[in-house]
């Protein structure tokens, strides 16, 4: 089996290399990743500049761009063939709730879903430089394994969240719904040196908004596995009809 891995916190990350000598277990592993971090840069195309695809290895790639780049390169031009499975991470840090819509980890699992392949992306819920990416990169190879073998609908894939230290062992996983994030909302201003006003947002980590039971928030909070099965389409199908039956002035909706 011929699997892609990539990531948003670069190629260097200690996190892809853990899912990448993992998942050699399971078949011959592409890394195709950004060539520095890209992290919270979502579905992101470079469309105004040139990209660069600079081979760092066998089978080893780094692109001067986002993780979305980086799928669509490596399914479109860089791979010999398309690969069977597609494993984004393992990311610094937790993409839990509304983490998702920024995070081009969870992007990249995302992009590989619209070509129809089995796609996953994994987090670990540790953000220091010395984490454990053990047990994230075996949860890896197990779901990797079942996710190839049983495939997923056009346009849906896996998110997974894995606890940091403190996890009870043996590892247990939940099926979860996205949660909710409180972000900060804080913007940090500070002069240059020139005396001109900067901004700093996104400093502080966000909190779990409500401790949502089912949630994948609440899953690892719980030291448990939160698996968060997604789609790319967001429609929110409820309200069809309750915006439908606004009087848009001037217009007739169609019957
Ligand atoms: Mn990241």
């Amino acid at each position: 089996m011929r699997i892609l891995v990539t990531n948003d916190d670069g190629i260097e990350a200690p996190g892809l290399c853990a899912l990448a000598d993992a998942l050699g277990a399971l078949g011959e592993v592409w890394c195709v990743a950004p060539d520095r971090e890209r992290s919270a840069v979502s579905r992101a195309v470079t469309m105004s500049r040139p990209l660069r695809a600079t081979a760092l290895g066998p089978r080893r790639i780094a692109v001067d761009g986002t993780p979305t780049d980086c799928v669509y390169l490596a399914l479109h031009r860089l791979l010999p063939a398309p690969p069977e499975l597609v494993a984004s991470g393992i990311n610094r840090g937790p993409n839990v709730g509304d983490d998702v819509s920024y995070s081009g980890t969870v992007a990249a699992a995302a992009e590989a879903s619209m070509t129809g392949l089995p796609a996953f992306a994994i987090s670990l819920d540790d953000r220091g430089d010395h984490g454990d990416y053990g047990p994230a990169a075996r949860f890896a190879v197990a779901i990797g394994r079942i996710l190839a073998d049983r495939g997923m609908p056009d346009r849906s894939f896996l998110n997974v969240n894995v606890p940091g230290s403190g996890a009870s062992e043996p590892l247990r996983y939940a099926m979860t719904s996205l949660g909710r994030r409180c972000y900060p909302q804080e913007v940090e201003q500070r002069l240059d040196p020139r005396g001109r006003p900067y901004y700093w947002i996104g400093g502080s980590n966000p909190g779990v908004c409500e401790d949502l039971p089912g949630s994948d928030g609440n899953a690892l909070a719980r030291g448990v596995v939160s698996i968060t099965p997604l789609k790319t389409d967001a429609t929110a199908g409820d309200q069809l009809d309750l915006v439908g039956a606004w009087p848009i002035e001037g217009f007739e909706r169609e019957a």
